[in-house]
């Protein structure tokens, strides 16, 4: 759930946190921590059209892996 603050919202990649956890490898034993490019490692970003286009193409993409 996406929570809403003034003129920002809780980046929905890092889920506010400002990095993401991802696989090291594609054997997925070591997770590494990334910066997260779509909040700049800020943890929310300003709401704006290219804002909430990129969260609504986050969730179609999420659906259609759901689907298939
Ligand atoms: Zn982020």
């Amino acid at each position: 759930m996406v929570t809403l603050t003034e003129g920002k919202l809780i980046c929905p990649k890092c889920y506010g946190n400002g990095f993401r956890r991802v696989w090291k490898d594609a054997d997925e034993k070591v997770m590494i921590e990334i910066d997260c490019a779509f909040c700049n490692n800020q943890g929310e970003v300003p709401i704006t059209k290219d804002t909430l286009r990129a969260i609504k193409e986050e969730n179609d993409e999420v659906t259609k892996k759901t689907k298939n």
